[in-house]
């Protein structure tokens, strides 16, 4: 099991890009570190650029993450998330999102279809209504509410993926959902210059799932939690051990008992193991009010991004076993 050290000698190997931006993070008297920003996969680099853009001009972590999560909600190429997402089984691509500030409001959108940016539309439910999750046709109507452009979110190269698993399907296939090393959900979690928290987290979901299928992603304390007196976490992999164990809501907890991010994800990820016993992929990340941060996974090629003192750096983490 790797240690808090273990982590931080082979978590700091930097496969990615590193930039480095107009100024060092900002330093206060007790040693708490902003701004910061923390997302998954290797698409949270350009994803953090965007957020940092905002966070390095002073500006509020909730515009950070937003910003920062509709750069693979936009870009076809990543296969996983908004536009370019894989389909569901009956090559309907349906998104799921939520995003969360620092006073614990939130919105989230499940199972929304034609609307490239569903972090954005979750902003708006959280802002404009007095809900917090819509999901389907009333998140879609409400979308077109809001001013919100539909669009086709089928690329040919998804299509041609949905074809070949469609034509390879046979009796040994059954209705769970056939992944295709599709754990690419972008979870965020970001703290401003002046330490407040936000998180945003968006998905085209697993690949192939069910007609309908909702994963963690849009569910406030799975796939996302933030507290701002605290700290944030965000989930990716299977979803539903990830809902099973109230993942995200579990790190925040285990921060707020005392253990560092680091601690509490790894904690995260030995209770997926526990109470999953066919091991599902999932990996957590975390970042609390002072800037610390933490990783963890029971997979192999699990990465995040951060950007933290001016360099975005992608690092691997060494799974739990
Ligand atoms: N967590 C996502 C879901 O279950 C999948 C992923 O992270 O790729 O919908």
């Amino acid at each position: 099991m790797p240690t808090r050290r273990d982590f931080l000698i082979t978590g700091g190997i930097g496969l990615g890009a590193v930039v480095v931006g107009k100024h060092a993070a900002t330093a206060s008297p007790s040693n708490r570190t902003a701004p910061v920003v923390i997302s998954t996969w290797p698409h949270g680099i350009p994803a953090n650029e965007a957020a940092w853009k905002v966070l390095d001009s002073g500006g509020y972590a909730l515009d950070a993450v937003e910003a920062g999560v509709r750069v693979p909600e936009g870009d076809p190429e990543v296969m996983s998330v908004g536009y370019g997402g894989l389909p569901d089984e009956d090559g309907v691509v349906t998104l799921d999102s939520c995003i969360m500030d620092e006073k614990w409001r939130c919105g989230a959108v499940a199972f929304v279809r034609n609307f490239k940016h569903p972090v954005s539309i979750a902003r708006k439910v959280m802002e404009r209504t007095r809900h917090i999750l819509l999901v389907g046709e009333g998140a879609e109507k409400f979308a077109r509410m809001m001013g919100f452009q539909e669009e086709n979110l089928l690329t040919e190269a998804a299509r041609r993926r949905w074809l070949r698993w469609k034509a390879n399907l046979s009796e040994k296939d059954n209705l769970l959902p056939a992944v295709e090393g599709n754990h690419d959900t972008i979870g965020m979690v970001a703290l401003d210059t002046h330490y407040r928290l936000a998180g945003a987290c968006t998905t085209s979901g697993l690949s192939n799932k069910l007609h309908g299928r909702v994963g963690d992603s849009p569910i406030i304390g799975a796939g996302l939690y933030v507290d701002g007196e605290v700290g944030g976490a965000s989930a990716t992999g299977v979803g539903e051990a990830v809902i099973r164990t109230a993942g995200s809501f579990l790190i925040v907890e285990k921060m707020r008992e005392g253990m560092s991010p680091q601690e509490a994800c790894e904690e995260a990820i030995r209770r997926v193991m526990k109470m999953n016993p066919e091991n599902p992929h999932v990996a957590f990340i975390a970042l609390d009010k002072e800037g610390n941060i933490g990783a963890a996974t029971n997979y192999d090629k699990f990465q995040y991004a951060l950007y933290r003192d001016g360099t975005n750096s992608l690092h691997t983490v060494t799974p739990i076993r």
